[in-house]
């Protein structure tokens, strides 16, 4: 646990929380902003900043919970059509609690929630895409 963590606190139960499920290894609870109605977070209650310092059991254990609490929050409002999960890795990436978490957002018709996709395409051709491609199989571990 680390004292300064608001989510640690949260698993240790010395902040208060809309709990949705729990077990040994992850906690998932409404995200107090709601970006849409039904917003989860869910997080490894172990303590870990972001996703770069997870390791394959830490992340085979909590991804594998994220299917099931998907669908639980789905099945909870018939008027979700859709969901993204999310999951922001540093300040410029919009993360502001450094304890990792993931967002399950469900989406409604008109929900006016945003996110933009740009396509950038046209400013690249083969050799900038196998450039970027080679620079990331060069550092895959
Ligand atoms: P991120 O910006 O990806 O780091 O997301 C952090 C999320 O934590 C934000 O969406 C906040 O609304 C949410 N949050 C912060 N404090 C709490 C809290 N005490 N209970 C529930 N959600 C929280
Ligand atoms: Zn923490």
């Amino acid at each position: 646990m680390d004292e300064n963590c608001i989510f640690c606190k949260i698993v240790a139960g010395e902040i208060p929380s809309y709990t949705v499920y729990e077990d040994d290894v992850v906690k998932a609870f409404l995200d107090i902003s709601q970006g849409t109605p039904g917003h989860t977070l869910v997080i490894p209650k172990k303590h870990v900043p972001d996703l770069f310092a997870y390791d394959e059991d830490l992340a085979s254990a909590v991804f594998s919970r994220i299917p099931k609490i998907a669908r639980a929050v789905k099945a909870s409002n018939p008027n979700i059509k859709a969901m993204n999960v999310m999951n922001n890795n540093g300040k410029l990436a919009y993360q502001s609690v450094f304890h990792s978490h993931f967002h399950l957002v469900p989406r409604y018709t008109d929900d006016n929630f945003k996110i933009i996709f740009q396509d950038n395409s046209k400013k690249y051709n083969h050799e900038s895409y196998t450039r970027i491609q080679q620079s990331i199989i060069d550092h895959m571990e």
